[in-house]
Formats: C-alpha cells, sequence, structure tokens
C-alpha cells in the first residue's frame, strides 16, 4: 500500500491549538517499511520532516518547510508474560484513550489513571505522558523505534529512554534522531489501585465508594478531567501549556511566609513542585487574553484559542504569562508544548 500524501497542507486541523499554518506537505504511513523509505527520502534530498501523532502536544506558530509525517500505524498484541506483568505491544499510531478503555474492556488494568489524555501512543514516552499519580514510565517495557542515524529499527529498554517528569531521552539526544513505532507495555498481574490522588480521592468518596475497581478509577478521572479541562474539539488548547516548576525547599519556604496556602508537592530528590495553575491563577490571569488567545477561565494552567488566535497573539500571551507569575513569585514557568518552529 503506498503512503497517504497531500500538499501543501494546512496544519489547523492536526493540531488542538488549531493555529494557521501550513507545511510543504503531510504524508501518513501505515508501516515500518513506508516510514523507512519516506525518512530515507526526504534525508536523501535534504529535506526537513517533522513526525506528528495527534498534534495535542504541538503547537504550529508558523508555515513550516518541512514534510510532517503522521504516524498510521495500528496494531495491538499480546505478548507472553512475565513473572509480575502482562505484556502488550501497541503501534504508534494507535490512540492513547481508545488503548486505555480496551484494556479494560480486556480485564487487564493499570492504565486506568491516564484515562482521556489525548494523543498517539507514540507520543506518550516522548513527554513520559502523566496524571492522577501516575506515570506512563511506571508501565512501560520497552520502545521500538526507527533510529534516524542508521535507518534500523531497535528497542529501547525503559531505563534507556530516560524517564523523569515530562521528559525522556526523546526529548534531548534522541530528539530528531528517532521515530517510536511501537510501545511494549508491562500491565501488572497483581492489580492495585492508585487513588489516592485528591480529586479522584474526592470524586470516588462522593460516589461512596471506598474500595475502588479500575473501572471506577476509569470513571473517576474522566470524570474530573471533562469538569476540569476544556474540550479541544470545542475551544482549541494544548492541555497544560507549562510545566509544573520544581523548586528548592527554600524557595518554598520563602513563598509559603505570603502565601500560606501554596499548592506544593514534596519530590523524592527533597525538591518540591509547584502547582503552575495555582501560581497563574494567584497572578489573577484567569480568562487574561491577548488577542484571540487567553487563560482558560476553567483551569489557569491551559491556554486556549477562543478562535482566531494568532501565533503573535500566543507568544504574547506566553510571555505576559511568564512575565507576571516571575515578578509576583520569582519563579520561572517553562512551556509543555513544543513549538514549532522552536
Ligand atoms: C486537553 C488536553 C489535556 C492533556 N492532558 C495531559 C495530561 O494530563 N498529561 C500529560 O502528560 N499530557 C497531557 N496533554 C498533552 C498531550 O496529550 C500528550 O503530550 C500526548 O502524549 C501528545 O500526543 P500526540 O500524539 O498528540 O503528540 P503530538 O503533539 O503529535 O507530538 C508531540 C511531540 O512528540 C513527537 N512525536 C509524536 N509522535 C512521535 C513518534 N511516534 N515518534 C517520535 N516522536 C513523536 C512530536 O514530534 C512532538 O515533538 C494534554 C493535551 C490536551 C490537549
Amino acid at each position: 500500500m503506498m503512503p497517504e500524501y497531500s500538499d501543501p497542507f494546512s496544519l489547523q486541523a492536526v493540531h488542538t491549538f488549531g493555529l494557521q499554518a501550513h507545511a510543504r506537505r503531510l504524508v501518513t504511513v501505515q508501516s515500518e517499511g513506508q516510514l523507512r523509505d519516506i525518512v530515507a527520502a526526504c534525508q536523501q534530498a535534504g529535506e526537513t520532516f517533522f513526525v506528528l501523532g495527534e498534534g495535542s502536544n504541538t503547537v504550529f506558530t508558523t508555515d513550516v518547510n518541512a514534510t510532517v509525517i503522521r504516524m498510521g500505524l495500528m496494531g495491538r498484541q499480546w505478548l507472553e508474560p512475565a513473572s509480575a506483568h502482562v505484556r502488550l505491544r501497541v503501534a504508534a499510531g494507535e490512540n492513547w484513550h481508545e488503548l486505555v478503555e480496551w484494556t479494560l474492556l480486556q480485564g487487564r488494568p493499570g492504565l486506568e489513571n491516564l484515562a482521556l489524555i489525548p494523543g498517539s501512543v507514540g507520543a506518550c514516552p516522548v513527554q513520559n505522558i502523566g496524571a492522577y499519580g501516575l506515570e506512563v514510565m511506571d508501565r512501560i517495557e520497552s520502545v521500538r523505534i526507527l533510529d534516524l542515524a542508521t535507518l534500523e529499527f531497535r528497542e529501547l529498554s525503559a531505563v534507556e529512554c530516560r524517564f523523569s517528569y515530562r521528559d525522556s531521552i526523546f526529548k534531548h539526544e534522541l530528539s530528531e534522531r528517532a521515530v517510536i513505532t511501537a510501545v511494549t507495555f508491562a500491565l501488572p498481574l497483581r492489580w492495585e489501585p492508585v487513588a489516592s490522588y485528591a480529586d479522584i480521592a474526592r470524586c470516588l468518596g462522593s460516589s461512596g465508594i471506598s474500595v475502588p475497581t479500575a473501572r471506577d478509577i476509569f470513571n473517576a478521572v474522566v470524570a474530573v478531567r471533562t469538569s476540569k479541562l476544556p474540550d479541544p474539539r470545542v475551544m482549541g488548547n494544548a492541555g497544560s501549556f507549562f510545566k509544573n516548576p520544581i523548586v528548592d525547599g527554600s524557595v518554598l519556604d520563602q513563598l509559603r511566609a505570603s502565601w500560606p496556602e501554596i499548592v506544593s508537592y514534596p519530590q523524592p530528590d527533597g525538591r518540591v513542585k509547584l502547582a503552575a495553575g495555582w501560581l497563574i491563577d494567584k497572578a489573577g490571569l484567569k480568562g487574561f487574553a491577548v488577542g484571540g488567545a487567553a487563560v482558560s477561565d476553567k483551569q489557569a494552567l491551559v491556554l486556549v484559542n477562543r478562535g482566531g488566535a494568532t501565533a503573535s497573539d500566543l507568544r504574547g500571551l506566553v510571555e505576559h504569562v511568564k512575565t507576571t507569575v516571575a515578578e509576583r513569585f520569582g519563579v520561572e514557568l517553562e512551556p509543555e508544548p513544543v513549538m514549532v518552529p522552536k
């Protein structure tokens, strides 16, 4: 089968923030062979290319003279179980939320805390998606990649992926050097609920559930996310626009003197994670807009495209939020989505 080509291509509908931008062409690949051929052709012609999943963590801020390679590789396969895990290999083009729901229907829990995160399976290791007490690194055994230097396929173990908070090797050494074609998950044979996160515990409690099943947690996560986060199909957004900043304990002590109610989460290395949404909210920025780009009035951590936002609106808004938070709290915010071009 031939890959699907289309050129020149509007990127507005293939990234959830929905800015106006074009690529030279967009190619959807359905097999590893097609992927390797397209990459080889681009490399030989000296053409720039960019890999795209579902565009929920990517913001195209201007036209890009590049081929966008969209991952259309599909397939889910149960592998031989290991001692404490069932193992599942999933192709990069599969939709993340559909996978989570399907594993529950198969009676294989373990991913339910990550329900309703938009995007593709291939992108989940890139920023080590996480929510409500779980990170995907907790469930990944290995990641299959096309190495763009050698054009060989190889498997990286979870340790080699160097996962950490919203981070992995795919944002550093392997940025623009690897395309993820499949992820192998290790789901626990003896499942235990991860339900201590405040919003989830509250939601379960209000339904009178004290011993939750995986389906209960899934439902709670879906309910909490639906009530808190703007739906990108209704209003363009890229989810959390800023990472939660991690600071030294002494910084928290100073902030606590002025804001005793500041939200913080202790980290294993002794530092603390602050809630970026809390900082933006307390800086009075909820609903603040530059042109068509605004801080969501539902959730301060999310920037939205109210309609017709331009890249310059978004850049202006990002700078205003960063400057205001830095002046008020002395804390630097860092955007989470991938801005193209950087
Ligand atoms: C409403 C909303 C809520 C969200 N909530 C969360 C949340 O709770 N937790 C969280 O962690 N994230 C969240 N996100 C961010 C986003 O859902 C994740 O980052 C997701 O994994 C992105 O998947 P994608 O396929 O859309 O990636 P894309 O935006 O298409 O790509 C993101 C990056 O990964 C690279 N990439 C994509 N596929 C591949 C591949 N196969 N191989 C190599 N590189 C690849 C791209 O080049 C790009 O750099 C949210 C986003 C939205 C819009």
